[in-house]
């Protein structure tokens, strides 16, 4: 089992206290949404966890060890962010391999000086590529390998950073608002596909969005973040039916 545990954590940028002692403990496996209003630092939790921020108090445990200290690259974790962030510049096979061949091949294999490849790294380049292509064809995204991320479309784009995250098969997988930049069509289309890979892969899924009807329709439980605190955490039935308090009640739009 590796779930993982926020315990206690605090951060403040400057004066202004940003998340304000959460807790947590997110199951192996679970579709677990964070949910609150712009600002309320949902995404600062997440970059904590991914290891991209550090909390000025508290602690993150993967499992049964704590990750406060480590690199983001090691902790088995990958984040697909709202802009994309892919590399305008790269193909979209160039995106996608990246985390691997960073991961996989060392600075000399990666930079082959006046054609000289290191022994080796061919075998290693071309497992690479059938993984890129085989996570591609899975993301209906196999056309577009040799693309740039400028000639694509919204929903494709956002699909080549689902890609990127796949291809390390991480143990669990951090969304930031990943459809908020996609008309609303494409959002409910593509929110069906995200549910439809949680499922496939069986791993861990930490989404945050402000849209109550996304983190409804997607979670098995929700976590509703108000001025950094943790205000309730149930599955999204109960959150509607029995809010904890009146603002959880008047943010998801509930009868109470
Ligand atoms: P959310 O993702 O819920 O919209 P954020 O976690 O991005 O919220 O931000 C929470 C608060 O922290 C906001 O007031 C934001 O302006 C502030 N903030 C976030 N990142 C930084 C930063 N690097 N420096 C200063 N303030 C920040
Ligand atoms: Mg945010």
């Amino acid at each position: 089992m590796s779930n993982i545990h926020l315990h206690q954590i605090t951060k403040s940028f400057g004066p202004t206290p940003v998340l304000r002692d959460v807790s947590l403990v997110i199951k192996d496996g679970e579709f677990l949404t964070l949910l609150g209003p712009s600002g309320c630092g949902k995404s600062t939790l997440l970059r904590i966890l991914a290891g991209l921020e550090v909390q000025d108090s508290g602690s993150v445990w993967i499992g049964e060890r704590p990750v406060d200290g480590v690199r983001p690259k090691l902790r088995d974790i990958a984040m697909v962010f709202q802009s994309y962030a892919l590399y305008p510049h790269m193909t979209v096979g160039a995106n996608m391999a990246l985390p691997l061949r960073m991961r996989r091949l060392n600075a000399w294999q990666r930079l082959p000086i006046l054609g000289w490849v290191v022994p080796g790294t061919r075998r290693v380049a071309a497992e690479i590529e059938a993984e890129v292509s085989r996570t591609a064809k899975a993301l209906d995204i196999g056309h577009l390998l040799s693309r740039k991320p400028g000639q694509l479309s919204g929903g494709q784009r956002q699909r080549v950073a689902v890609g990127r995250a796949m291809v390390r098969h991480p143990a669990v997988f951090l969304m930031d608002e990943p459809l908020s930049n996609l008309d609303a069509k494409l959002r409910v289309q593509m929110r069906a596909e995200i549910k439809d890979l949680h499922r496939r892969l069986g791993v861990t899924f930490v989404y945050v969005t402000h849209d109550q009807a996304e983190a409804m329709t997607l979670s098995d439980r929700v976590a509703v973040m108000l001025e950094g605190e943790l205000i309730q955490v149930a599955p999204p039935q109960e959150i509607y039916a029995n809010p904890d308090d009146c603002r959880v009640a008047e943010f998801v739009g509930s009868p109470k």
